[in-house]
């Protein structure tokens, strides 16, 4: 099968013919029908990750058709399916046990640890799939995997937030603005000065306000949610929040935070990360993303094109989500 391969950091993914992987026991095989490009796989690329696999095929947001099946495996053949994120954990650690499978010692990631979805092909333990109706389109169901999943979860990490901001407006926040709207919160977008696009995308799905990330919403937030993975926006956030008001760190990766005064935490103010996903999260969101509807901004690229996805990503080119739909 064709991939595109990261042989270390740093490097440009190299586009390879490689063995077609078999299924082993619990696992599942799926014919790549298209995969979401997450800023995680920026920070796996540029090697902001302690130790991925290597060499790897990057990619969390998958979603395929089951071409294998093997033994004890509960998918059928042809069923559609999307694999996350969170592609195994032990389920006896501390952790696992008290219900925080996202946080366990031993878990493993897809297209970190795990061979991803930047190829025709990829395995993955059927624990941890997530069945998919037939009739949704699949590059436009990709991103619900990671950034609607763990855009999902840092909204739960927010609290009712009935005035809610979120800093970096890309593929989780535009998600994550629909959520929030559709269960009646005003929604505040802050984005890098002059985003015009990212700005009016942000307007059209009904966010009441957009603007740059330094400037103050007209009204004080109930909570905030970090997109963007730039430690700098903690102190803006927290100035934009009211007294208890939360401010909730998305991303995986995040550059140092400044020095800040302690009046800006004072008044019960609270930093918080989210990190990773449970399966009851995705079930959850999953559940939730047809009734809103959720519907994604997507811009597609070639399986081969993964690099130039990536840099529009990196270079903040992207409105919406990236998506890379293997043809052949
Ligand atoms: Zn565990
Ligand atoms: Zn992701």
């Amino acid at each position: 099968m064709r991939a595109m391969v990261l042989d270390a950091p740093g490097r440009k993914l190299r586009l390879a013919e490689v063995p077609l992987p078999e299924p082993g026991a619990g696992q599942v095989r799926v014919k790549v029908e298209a995969c979401a490009v997450c800023r995680t796989d920026l920070h796996v690329v540029d090697g902001e990750l302690p130790e991925p696999k290597l060499p790897i095929i990057p990619g969390h947001e998958i979603v395929g058709r089951v071409d294998a099946v093997g033994p004890g495996a509960a998918p059928k053949l042809g069923a559609r399916v999307g694999i996350p994120w969170l592609g195994y954990t032990c389920g006896e650690c501390e952790e696992c046990r008290a219900g925080r499978e996202n946080l366990c010692r031993r878990a493993r990631f897809t297209g970190y640890q795990i061979d991803g979805g930047y190829a025709e092909q990829a395995v993955a333990d059927a624990r941890y799939c997530f069945p998919l109706p037939d009739d949704v389109d699949p590059a436009h169901a990709a991103p619900l995997l990671c950034a609607g999943l763990i855009g999902y979860r840092s909204l739960r990490m927010a609290g009712e937030a009935k005035r809610l901001g979120l800093y970096g407006f890309g593929a989780a926040a535009h998600i994550v603005a629909q959520v929030a709207v559709h269960r009646g919160s005003r929604v505040y977008a802050f984005t890098r000065r002059g985003d015009a696009a990212a700005q009016s995308l942000a307007k059209g799905l009904g966010a009441v306000w957009a603007g740059a990330s330094e400037e103050l919403p007209p009204e004080p937030l109930d909570a905030a949610i970090l997109f963007a993975p730039v430690g700098a926006l903690v102190p803006l956030a927290l100035r934009a929040v009211r007294p208890a008001g939360v401010v909730v760190c998305a991303g995986i990766h995040m550059s140092d935070i400044p020095s800040f005064p302690y009046a800006l935490l004072w008044g019960e103010r609270v930093v918080r990360s989210v990190a990773n996903l449970t399966r009851q999260d995705g079930e959850e969101f999953l559940a939730l993303a047809p009734k809103v509807p959720v519907r994604t901004e997507v811009t597609r690229y070639r399986l081969e094109q993964a690099n130039e996805a990536l840099s529009a990503l990196r270079e903040g080119r992207i409105a919406g989500a990236a998506v890379l739909v293997p043809s052949r």
